[in-house]
């Protein structure tokens, strides 16, 4: 297999470096060993951030390290993050109300007013939270380069029952993961 080389920077935006792919045995209650450095910059790291992977209904949540400075860096917002922050919340607000009194109105006139109220909530409550998701999800892509790289730097690639692969862009983390769970290694 070729060695893997992490580039500095992508060349293009869109384009990922080419990650050190890691996989370990593990299994969804136990808890994953990392190195005490930061995935992103390779400090040492105090903070934690964490990283989720979805496969059908499943997700998988795990905490990795973070120096101090990137985890600050994680909690800087861009303008247009905040922008997107207020406007999605008045947003959501407003249909919520829109949806409730549309709803309550065209209801069957026949059925009891909690009935009327009950549907309305409940369909006011479902165009509120594809509205949130999606002012989140232009949020997550509003965010600093600094951010977007952070978030970027561990990722996890795939999990099973007895297995999950990591992602590490920084080489020097990916290496010392590896030496401190080398038993648990497996083939990629
Ligand atoms: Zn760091």
């Amino acid at each position: 297999m070729p060695h893997c080389v992490t580039l500095p920077t992508p060349p293009h935006p869109g384009i990922i470096p080419r990650m050190n792919q890691v996989k370990i045995k593990v299994r969804p209650q136990e808890t994953v060993q990392f190195p005490g450095l930061c995935v992103h910059c390779g400090r040492p790291a105090p903070a934690s951030m964490p990283i989720r992977k979805r496969i059908g209904r499943t997700t998988r949540l795990i905490d990795v390290p973070l120096c101090l400075d990137c985890a600050q860096e994680l909690r800087r917002q861009s303008a247009d993050e905040e922008r997107l922050q207020k406007i999605g919340r008045l947003v959501s607000a407003a249909l919520f109300l829109l949806t409730l009194a549309v709803v309550i109105l065209l209801t069957p006139a026949s059925l009891a007013f909690l009935l009327h109220l009950l549907i309305g909530l409940l369909a006011a409550a479902g165009v509120t939270a594809v509205s949130l998701h999606f002012f989140r999800r232009a949020q997550t892509n509003a965010a600093l380069p600094e951010k977007k790289a952070i978030r970027r730097s561990a990722q996890i690639a795939a999990f099973s029952w007895r297995a999950t692969t990591f992602n590490f862009e920084n080489e020097t983390f990916a290496e010392r993961f590896k030496e401190i769970n080398e038993s648990l290694l497996m083939e990629t």
